[in-house]
């Protein structure tokens, strides 16, 4: 049989794996040798490519992994990676038999859930670790702290549960600001009270753990026995707050090639429905990447002019001009010429500017920026 696969694209996400391994060896000086780290490599590693990522932070010390989705863990998987792997968010009913074959340790936070997954552990004869996530704030998955003692019980009375750990995720850990930490404190409070009401009645679970990114950072005592950090791990603080507190390198480069230049006369537009005309003689360079690949179409429509985005080429800034389209998108050169075709483009990451300069631009934050980048874009490694 032919398999028919693409050698080499012109738009690419470089993931540096030396700057991955450098964000946990920063991580693991943070929380000491004692902590866990586990690795959230849901959406496909926020983007980066959630295999590769697997492999590369095993070796450099993770030890657990979680997911959002059963057919994520299920890639990872198949690719050998056996370390633990946890589960965020509960699957569809007629998937939690695919708990026990991928060997998921999932979050649980109700009766329901708890008895589908013993009757399923019990019929498989395989025993499932669980891990109880306590809602203390946040309001998305978790139970009520007054219900966790009663839950607890029900896990380690399921003969083939195991009580793994006890968990719960904070509402703004990143943020600096009185409230912000004030609620953080709370969460905390609400925690290790409903751990203690937990322990008193001889029940302990192996591990507790609370900290993603923003908690390992601003605090400590939420380490606990394990921290579950993903955005600093792929190169990014959590806000602008707690930046200069961390040494993170982004791990993904954007970059693409220029396909395309041509000189168009002043006057003349650009793209779709000609929204850009140029005011002088000028040099247009066509990028292979649109919004089908991650660029935002919001990018070429911004919020105001000064939203609008850069590319970098040879260490320079280029505006892009007129409407991102699905697959390309339009810059501006200039009215001298100073690139060729084939030029390598930055988009983000690399020498070019930040996901987080790009995510301030669409008003969002860089998490958004790296799970856009489209499945299409192939992702090279290097070590
Ligand atoms: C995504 C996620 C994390 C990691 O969050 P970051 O902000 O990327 O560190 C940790 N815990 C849970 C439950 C999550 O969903």
């Amino acid at each position: 049989m032919l398999l028919y696969t693409a050698r080499m694209s012109t738009t690419k996400a470089i993931i540096h794996l030396d700057n991955l391994r450098y964000n946990i060896q920063v991580i693991r000086n943070i929380v000491g040798e004692n902590v866990k780290i586990c690795l959230p490599i849901k959406a496909n590693a926020y983007g980066h490519g959630a295999v590769e990522i697997a492999r590369a932070a095993v070796q450099a010390g993770v030890s657990a992994f979680a997911v959002a989705t059963v057919e994520e863990a299920c890639t990872v998987r198949r690719a050998g990676i056996t370390a633990p792997m946890l589960l965020f968010v509960p699957p569809a009913r007629e998937s939690v038999a695919d708990i026990i074959t991928c060997n998921l340790e999932p979050f649980v936070f109700n009766a329901e859930f708890i008895d589908t997954l013993s009757a399923a552990a019990t019929s498989a004869q395989k025993k499932v670790s669980v891990h109880l996530k306590i809602d203390t704030g946040l309001h998305r998955l978790g139970c009520p702290p007054d219900t966790a003692y009663a839950l607890a019980k029900k896990i380690i009375h399921a003969p083939f549960l195991h009580l793994k750990g006890i968990a719960s995720h904070f509402v703004s850990s990143e943020s600096n600001d009185d409230e912000s930490r004030a609620l953080s404190k709370q969460q905390l409070d609400i925690f290790t009270r409903t751990v203690a009401h937990i322990k008193a009645a001889d029940i302990s679970p192996d591990i507790l753990h609370m900290a993603n990114s923003g908690g390992t950072i601003q605090y400590p005592q939420a380490h606990f026995d394990m921290v579950r950090p993903g955005l600093l791990v792929y190169g990014y603080a959590p806000s602008l707050a707690v930046a200069q507190r961390i040494d993170v390198r982004p791990v993904m480069e954007l970059v693409t090639q220029i396909v395309d230049i041509k000189k168009i006369s002043s006057g003349e537009g650009v793209s779709y429905n000609h929204v850009w005309k140029a005011k002088q003689d000028t040099y247009i360079a066509t990028l292979p990447i649109g919004y089908a690949d991650g660029l935002f179409r919001l990018f070429s429509q911004p919020l105001t002019p000064a939203d609008n985005l850069s590319v970098r080429i040879h260490g320079k800034d280029y505006p892009i001009v007129g409407r991102i389209c699905m697959d390309q998108c339009m810059v501006n050169l200039g009215s001298t010429l100073h690139v060729q075709r084939w030029d390598t483009v930055t988009l983000f990451g690399g020498s070019g500017q930040s996901a987080q300069d790009m995510a301030n631009r669409a008003h969002t934050c860089s998490y958004e920026i790296l799970c856009a980048v489209d499945s299409r874009v192939m992702r090279t490694y290097s070590s």
